[in-house]
């Protein structure tokens, strides 16, 4: 998945687009290929599963 951002390089004003390579999400421009770290933008949220403490119990 690849978000893009129109005219949002810093440095030539180019079009910028976000993806991710490996767990480092960043931004890259299409013009001058300046690039930057960015916080995680569009990653689905997931929330850690807490095992047990909900349980449906078989019985009724
Ligand atoms: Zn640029």
């Amino acid at each position: 998945m690849v978000v893009w951002k129109l005219k949002g390089c810093p440095r030539c004003g180019g079009d910028v687009f976000i993806d991710r390579e490996f767990d480092v999400w960043y931004a890259q421009c299409l013009q001058c290929s300046h690039r930057r770290e960015v916080d995680a933008v569009a990653e689905p949220k997931k929330q850690p599963i807490t095992a047990g403490t909900e349980r449906s119990n078989p019985d009724r």
